[in-house]
């Protein structure tokens, strides 16, 4: 099994490095990676710069590719450039930090996860809710054993599976949930700065507010020590609605 892995919090991420050392125990794993950062930065590709593929050694030997890019550029180049032929499933990840509800959106290892899905190829999104003291080894041995049933069950087209692993000890994790995306989202606040120079500035910050979240919603099944998977698929048509909007009779008379 060709295993492209990826994910936004950049190559030299702590939770890509534990997912690259469980999924090796089952198929060749290849790393294409941002370079930097890139948590938030959705699902953006690179058009007026140039992309760089650059070769990272670790511990002496070939780690994988980084990418001056967002996760969505490191999917396409993996697939298309580095794997001579498609890749048998894309993974990004693990995330340092939940992404569930509307955060989803906004997501660069969802992106990713997209990316590999629009491309054809079985793909998830693996993240654990932590923002801090993260220990990424349960989650990746759930990967590891999830990336088997994905490749043995395979995914309906148009579909990716959005993985969201509570982060505490194995024996409190209580099961497995299957999920919808919930409404949960970041409320936002600017906090006003002023700069050594005198200048003001911004910075985006916040808390997360759960609202009418039932029991069918990925936030609540993590909360409650469940690992929620979601299947996502990014046809954003709302299909409820087609019928009502074509009842508005626009025209070109009017
Ligand atoms: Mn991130």
């Amino acid at each position: 099994m060709k295993i492209l892995l990826t994910n936004d919090d950049g190559i030299n991420a702590p939770g890509i490095y534990a997912l690259y050392r469980e999924l090796r125990k089952i198929g060749q794993a290849f790393i294409v990676a941002p370079e930097t950062e890139q948590s938030a930065i959705g699902h953006a590709i690179t058009l007026s710069n140039p992309l760089r593929l650059r070769e990272i050694y670790r511990d002496g030997s070939f780690y994988g590719y980084s990418v001056n890019g967002t996760p969505a550029d490191c999917v396409k180049l993996g697939a298309m450039v580095v794997f001579k032929e498609p890749p048998d499933i894309v993974i990004s990840g693990i995330n340092l930090g939940p992404n569930l509800g509307i955060d989803v959106i906004y997501s660069g290892t969802v992106s990713a996860a997209t990316e590999g899905t629009i491309l054809g190829i079985p793909s998830m999104a693996i993240s654990l809710a932590t923002r801090k003291e993260p220990d990424y080894s349960f989650a990746a041995a759930f990967t590891r054993e999830l990336c088997l049933k994905v490749k043995e069950k395979n995914l309906p087209a148009g579909t990716l599976l959005n993985v969201n692993i509570p982060a505490v000890p194995f024996d409190r994790i209580k099961g497995v949930k299957i999920t919808r995306q919930g409404k949960a989202r970041f409320k936002d606040t600017f906090e006003k700065r002023t700069d050594p120079r005198g200048n003001v500035y911004y910075w985006l910050t916040g808390e997360t507010i759960r609202e009418e979240e039932d029991d069918e919603a990925d936030g609540k099944a993590v909360i409650e020590n469940y690992i929620s998977i979601t299947p996502l698929h990014f046809d954003l048509t709302s299909y409820p609605n087609i019928c009502w909007l074509k009842g508005w009779n626009i025209s070109l008379k009017d």
